[in-house]
């Protein structure tokens, strides 16, 4: 924990969330449950002009410690060089759908979606790990606390995407009109907050129709964002027969807690997610260095 929360933050931001969850029901856990859909993997080359918030994995990060604090782990090896021209483009024109990265290193993509759960200890075990991480942030989950985030945004290992203003789940039946307001409201609302453009959107539930492609065009991000596995409590949900990693692949994490966790901490739930990375030999690279 740190100790910039005080117990009077802390409570109110207890309280806060405890609302919120209570008024969005099981929202929180039924996102990514139903998405993730095979999209057609992105492929090309090209320039593309982003700047990304991650330092590099592995430097100055304390093994003694890695082991200590989180059992069975290690620090992850450093990240391949970024490559000079990325794998995956993006346009501003055409919004590209992709959901892996076609690279033969054995790296993947670690994002995590929503904001129900603000743990300070995961924080901590960001800083602890040096890996970069791609959040994708609702603001209906996120306005109780925007300071958390931004904590985790000045630790410099994390990219801020977006991932609407209400999260809505069934954004394909939503109007034209509808659509650009969750998407272009959440754009504004992460550059007040944290002074960051996302051009990554992560569409909630991974449901999504061409009126929400023309959306993110208009709101001017440059591509959607899906998922090739998810991460459950203990376990990954992989979408190949394989149940493997693979090169490339991005996986889907939620910020939860305790309440939808089944007792269990983020912190344990990302130790877990690490393991299974670790323990099929790949390491965690910057999806913004690739996309
Ligand atoms: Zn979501």
């Amino acid at each position: 924990m740190t100790d910039i929360w005080t117990p009077s933050w802390s409570r109110r931001r207890f309280l806060g969330g405890a609302a919120l969850l209570a008024s969005l029901g099981s929202f929180a856990t039924a996102c990514g449950s139903t998405g993730g859909k095979p999209s057609s993997d992105a492929a090309g080359s090209g320039p593309s002009a982003t700047a990304s918030a991650s330092a590099p994995a592995g430097s100055g990060v304390d093994a003694e410690l890695i082991a200590r604090r989180y059992p069975g782990l290690k620090p992850f090896a450093p990240a391949p060089p970024p490559p000079a021209v990325k794998p995956v483009t993006l346009s501003a024109a055409h919004p590209l759908v992709f959901s892996r990265v076609p690279i033969t290193e054995k790296v993947v993509f670690v994002t995590i979606d929503d904001g129900v759960e603000k743990d300070p200890a995961f924080i901590q075990m960001v800083k602890d790990f040096q890996i970069p991480l791609t959040l994708s942030l609702a603001d209906t989950l996120i306005k109780d606390d925007y300071r958390y985030f931004a904590e985790l945004f000045a630790t410099g290992f994390v990219s801020i995407q977006n991932h609407t203003v209400t999260h809505p789940l069934a954004m394909p039946r939503l109007s034209a009109a509808r659509q650009l307001e969750e998407i272009a409201g959440q754009q504004e609302k992460l550059k007040r907050e944290y002074g960051t453009t996302p051009y990554i959107f992560r569409p909630p539930g991974g449901n999504y129709n061409a009126t929400t492609v023309a959306a993110v065009k208009e709101a001017g991000l440059r591509g959607m964002m899906l998922w090739k596995e998810s991460m459950e409590i203990h376990d990954m949900q992989y979408q190949t027969a394989s149940h493997r990693l693979r090169p490339g692949d991005i996986i889907l994490c939620h910020f939860r807690g305790p309440a939808q966790l089944k007792g269990e901490t983020m912190v344990q739930m990302m130790a877990n997610l690490y393991r299974h990375i670790q323990g099929q030999g790949f390491t965690v690279a910057d999806i913004t260095h690739y996309v």
